[in-house]
């Protein structure tokens, strides 16, 4: 039991801590969002539209103009503006617009005028005039915008384009090394609340916050005066094992359910289910598994043909064709990628983020290559990309080399360290998809006559049960199962990653476990130690006692007592001492406790 005051204390700190790891949170896009173009109201008059502030012609929908004089389209169109020039309020000679694109389809042919103020483009403001295959001008469509209120003198840029570009990272708070093709052009910007400006406008693709942003800068004052994403986002779907046919099925490798060289057969087929492949790219008319978080890269033999689809939810593969793997890893990587930050942590080395699906010459091995930042599966036995504990705890490698110090040693208990832990994220992830026989790692390729797996669920005690490399690991990963199963999958996966700073490059089994009690002391102020150091203990890898007894004692210095329970009876602090007593769960006083005056008491 706890006491009350006890209690508050612990929620005090709690709610101390939430704020903090709020703030690790990625910020929304749209804070960033800044929409200020001026807009153009129009209405339809007939077969016509015109401007609600100037009555200009905004559409004709019926033209019929013609003008044997020219022969060329381009020609044609400017002849036809010169002679409505004042229809839409445009100088004699047209000198303010140019013509920027000319296209042609099978049904006529479209010239493209951009409006300019000395020589200056005037941004999203064009007029369409479109002929007919005879030549004919039938439809045109005028955006220009009402310019000449402003009566602007020509002015020169004050800052320089890359100037700025890095007015454009500050308001976003981030580098120049996470962004890609920044481009910049000078324009004249129409904005809602302060008229016709000139101005940079700003290309830049990031990674975070994510997405193809327009920043329009001042070129004068340095004001942002519009943001905009300007990207267009596609999910697309497709089929997958979710975490493994095995476990889906509930059941145990054989029968339907063994690889057979890679065939496919009915059982297996319908162990499938369809998902969202989230935000695919679209290039030239074709989706393709390339998004924000994972790319598909053809790194290794043997050498792959990555799914090109005309139809984005067309990524639908049974598991003997090679694009099946192929959404797989897209799929897991994708979903790996965004627990991560969802859990409040940003690792930009975790973003779009390569993999092949089919490496290593088609072995029986998958690996992350830390020195090139990507991750490549096996062919042999069951492919392994058919896994999805596989796929997690490869890029569970991943996140141990860019979260933290990184450069980790491989070998000696760091090797079961790492090993252990990439388990626990693959079977942190897979136990939330089904608890059946949920402490199995590698339920479909591993635990058959190719592999026997490891597991996550053993009761081994360090360091005697322990063994060098992978298996050691499994002590790892069974204690942090069983923390699991007492904090859930949230706390116990934050605790996870937050750890991975407090480890260095070469972490002991004791180590790691240290660098997790002192997660939790950091992210959550120590409440949920007396459950981990209990597993932490069960397993061998801690010596931290449990409950911790202060009695018959005058404390005349600056001390910590900390435990899960501690227990105080006839104590004096004095000496102007600070005291503090960090208890996981009860603090315990009996007789007496006294707290002479210039000496302080902390209970948390
Ligand atoms: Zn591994």
């Amino acid at each position: 039991m706890k006491t009350n005051i006890l209690k508050v204390f612990i929620f005090l700190f709690i709610s101390v801590i939430s704020v903090n790891l709020y703030s690790q949170k990625p910020k929304e896009k749209s804070m960033f969002e800044k929409y200020n173009l001026k807009q153009v109201s129009s209405e339809k008059v007939g077969r016509e539209k015109r401007d609600r502030e100037t009555n200009v012609i905004r559409a004709k929908y019926n033209e019929y103009y013609v003008n044997r004089k020219y022969s060329s389209p381009d020609s044609i169109a400017i002849s036809y503006l010169k002679d409505k020039h004042s229809e839409f309020d445009l100088s004699e000679n047209i000198t303010e617009v140019r013509v920027a694109k000319t296209s042609k389809s099978l049904g006529g042919k479209y010239i493209y005028f951009e409006q300019n103020l000395f020589d200056v483009p005037v941004y999203s403001s064009n007029c369409i005039v479109a002929l007919n295959n005879g030549d004919t001008v039938t439809y045109v469509l005028n955006n220009l915008r009402n310019i000449k209120k402003y009566n602007l003198q020509k002015t020169k840029p004050r800052i320089s384009s890359n100037e700025a570009f890095y007015l454009t990272l500050s308001y976003f708070g981030i580098n120049d090394k996470v962004v890609r093709n920044p481009k910049s052009k000078l324009v004249y910007f129409e904005s809602e609340d302060n008229g016709l400006e000139l101005a940079w406008k700003i290309n830049i693709i990031a990674m975070e916050p994510l997405g193809d942003w327009l920043v329009i800068v001042n070129a004068e004052n340095e004001r942002i005066i519009h943001v905009e994403d300007i990207a267009l986002y596609h999910n697309g779907s497709g089929m997958i094992y979710n975490p493994n046919p095995i476990t889906t099925a509930q059941t145990t490798y054989g029968g339907n359910y063994v690889d057979n060289n890679d065939a496919n057969n009915t059982a297996l087929q319908n162990e499938r289910i369809q998902v969202t492949l989230r935000d695919i790219t679209l290039d030239n008319g074709f989706y393709k598994l390339e998004g924000p978080y994972c790319i598909l890269d053809d790194l290794e033999t043997p050498s792959d043909n990555f799914p090109e689809l005309t139809n984005q939810n067309g990524f639908n593969y049974a598991r003997n064709q090679q694009e099946f793997e192929a959404v797989m890893v897209y799929y897991h990587i994708d979903l790996a990628s965004r627990r991560i930050e969802s859990l409040g942590y940003n690792i930009p080395e975790l973003r779009t983020f390569s993999a092949d699906p089919h490496g290593l010459n088609g072995d029986d091995n998958s690996h992350y290559m830390p020195s090139q930042n990507y991750v490549a599966f096996g062919e042999g036995g069951v492919d392994d990309a058919e896994d999805a504990d596989i796929i997690w705890h490869e890029y569970g490698h991943a996140i141990q080399q860019n979260i933290g110090i990184g450069n980790m040693s491989y070998s000696g208990e760091t090797k079961s360290v790492q090993e252990g832990s990439s388990d626990y994220w693959a079977v942190s992830y897979s136990r939330s998809v089904s608890s059946y026989n949920w402490g199995f790692f590698a339920n479909w390729d591993g635990h058959n006559p190719f592999w026997d797996g490891r597991r996550a669920d053993l009761n081994w005690v360090y360091p005697t049960d322990y063994v060098s490399g992978h298996n050691g690991g499994q002590i790892w990963s069974s204690a942090l199962m069983d923390i699991w199963g007492d904090l859930g999958r949230d706390i116990t996966d934050r605790l996870f990653l937050e750890t991975h700073f407090l480890w260095g490059q070469s972490p002991s089994m004791e180590d790691a476990a240290e660098a997790f009690i002192q997660a939790d002391i950091q992210l959550y102020g120590g409440y949920h130690l007396c459950s981990i150091i209990q597993h932490f203990r069960a397993h061998g890898l801690t010596n931290r006692e449990l409950t911790v007894s202060v009695s018959n004692r005058t404390i005349t210095a600056d001390e910590t007592i900390s435990g899960c329970d501690v227990n105080v009876s006839n104590v004096t602090i004095q000496n102007n001492s600070k005291v503090k007593i960090d208890a996981g769960d009860n603090v315990n006083i009996n007789g007496t406790f006294e707290v002479k005056v210039g000496s302080e008491l902390e209970i948390k």
